[in-house]
């Protein structure tokens, strides 16, 4: 029993998957005050219960409250405002032109609900990984199914029993459990999958919604590098690094996972992480308050693996407890070789490596030979160098001299590509991920200008369709057809009639 007074209960609930979908097709989440309804509710769910929401997450991942303020519950308060502030411009239809040939009539394109989404979350941001997704889900007209992780099992109570308390059962349901429970539930068929945590597991879900054909969102993880030269202040960038770093004890999809720097900046820098790490969490970081703590003993047990076998020289850090709540000093390593365990695999905790490279050709040559990040970090006020990276490499997001922040920015998509994960997500981009876009064409029957493409196909009507498709092939689009084609096309029609009747 937790101090919230809730049994962290793994009991998988009964599921009625058919009234969640029941709720889409009756059209009932079309409209947009209903829409504008769930968003508010999730928005209350946030607001009136944020002491208890906080509580849960440090006690299932031992983070600050203030942490919990800045990372899980202000992005999803900010998500949803900007949901409910643009969702009428968001959704609307939107006019396409249409070609010359088939005029008169009109074109758009319908953003639909796609139906009932599966959101199942990881443990490291518990609240925001699944209720950001769920807001863009619900502004989007669909039901849904949230399966938090089985990790944090009070904060998966605590949704589960605020979710019911807040949202109607047929629109939104939480289903708590682990693998078992998460395989049986990617047996059922759901219109999209949205699915944050390891490629591990991504690929578990992919192949499962292969088997209905349902599209999926997959945010995954990786490692994401960051490149620093001697073009920038040092000890701001090292701040930057480390708290990007080391924030939520580096458990964080886009942290920082290592450092390239050039011989030029690395005594310089290396000097700066080590007193950035010291200002933050002080000489003794396992007495901090301010400091998180790793999320089972096998994480830990793994992360103390990778440390002693680095290879590397330690140059502030190092310690751990497993006893103390799993506690992993915030540590940099410099001179990591290339092939050490620490380079092989996403790190996932608070240790930074640190590898020198002779520019930033090389740091760009590395990077290329991985997985696509799901974020690149670039400390250069070089704007070659800065060009460089943008030109010379793919990954997620690119950020210049700041870690984490683009993800806050409400306008950029948020998601990974390759390795990293598909699709994108937050403000207007989930919108986009998670409706149907519906292509709409409305002609009128009269004049019937399809008339001229029936058959039979007598020599004039293969001279008039040649004659159409020229100035189609020249410009597809409507405004800069001359309106004498555009009559004259009318005109034709109106003449076919007689034209048929002479062919037969
Ligand atoms: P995970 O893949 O172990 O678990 C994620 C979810 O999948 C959990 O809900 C879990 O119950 C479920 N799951 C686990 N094993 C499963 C299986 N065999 N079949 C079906 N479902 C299964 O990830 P995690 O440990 O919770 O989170 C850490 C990972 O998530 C890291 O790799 C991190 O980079 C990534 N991550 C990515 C983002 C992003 O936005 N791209 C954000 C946070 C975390």
């Amino acid at each position: 029993m937790t101090s919230l007074g809730l049994q962290p209960s793994l009991t998988p609930p009964t599921l009625d998957l058919d009234a969640l979908r029941r709720t889409v097709s009756s059209g009932a989440t079309r409209d947009l005050d209903s829409r504008r309804g769930h968003l508010l509710a999730l928005r209350d769910l946030v607001t009136q219960h944020e002491a208890e929401l906080t509580e849960a997450v440090h006690a299932d991942v031992g983070k600050p409250a203030l942490e919990v303020r800045l990372t899980e519950l202000s992005p999803v308060l900010r998500e949803i405002d900007d949901l409910l502030r643009n969702l009428e411009t968001w959704t609307a239809p939107r006019p396409v032109a249409l070609p010359a040939t088939h005029v008169p009539g009109s074109a758009h394109v319908q953003l639909q609900p796609k139906g009932v989404v599966l959101v199942i979350g990881p443990w490291n941001y518990p609240v925001q990984l699944v209720l950001s997704p769920l807001a863009g889900a619900l502004a989007a007209g669909n039901t849904a199914v949230v399966k938090p992780s089985e990790q944090t099992p009070t904060v998966a109570a605590l949704l589960a029993r605020l979710m019911a308390q807040h949202l109607p059962a047929d629109v939104v349901a939480v289903v708590t459990g682990g693998v078992t429970r998460t395989t049986e539930l990617l047996e059922e068929r759901f219109d999209h999958i949205f699915f944050t945590g390891s490629t591990r597991v991504g690929r578990i879900v992919m192949k499962a919604a292969a088997e209905h054909l349902t599209p999926v969102t997959l945010e995954l993880g990786g490692k994401s590098p960051t490149f620093v030269d001697a073009t920038v202040d040092l000890d701001i960038a090292a701040r930057r690094i480390a708290w990007g770093k080391f924030t939520n004890a580096g458990q964080t999809c886009i942290a920082p996972d290592y450092v390239l720097v050039t011989k030029e900046a690395k005594e310089g820098l290396l000097a700066s992480l080590k007193e950035a790490v010291i200002e933050f969490f002080g000489a003794y970081p396992q007495h901090s308050a301010d400091l998180g703590r790793i999320i089972n003993a096998a994480q830990h047990e793994r992360l103390v693996a990778l440390l002693e076998s680095s290879g590397g020289e330690v140059v502030v850090g190092g310690g751990h407890d497993a006893a103390d709540r799993n506690f992993l000093a915030p540590t940099v390593i410099a001179d990591v070789p290339l092939d050490a365990g620490l380079m092989q695999e996403e790190i996932f905790g608070p240790i930074l490596p640190v590898l020198t490279v002779a520019d930033a050709a090389e740091a760009i040559a590395i990077i290329g030979s991985r997985e696509r990040p799901l974020a690149l970090y670039v400390f250069s006020e070089d704007d070659v160098t800065r060009e460089a990276f943008e030109s010379q490499t793919v990954s997620g997001g690119l950020a210049y001299g700041a870690a984490l922040i683009h993800l806050t920015v409400p306008s950029l998509p948020f998601g990974g590509v390759g390795g990293s994960g598909m699709g994108s997500y937050l403000g207007r981009a989930s919108i986009e991920e998670l409706s149907h876009h519906r292509s709409v064409l409305s002609k009128p029957l009269r004049p019937d200008t399809l008339a001229v493409i029936y058959p039979p196909y007598p020599a004039w009507k293969r001279s008039a369709v040649r004659a159409l498709m020229a100035p189609m092939r020249r410009s597809l689009v409507n405004a800069q057809v001359p309106a004498t084609l555009i009559k004259g096309v009318k005109g034709a029609a109106q003449k076919l009639p007689r034209a048929m009747h002479r062919s037969r």
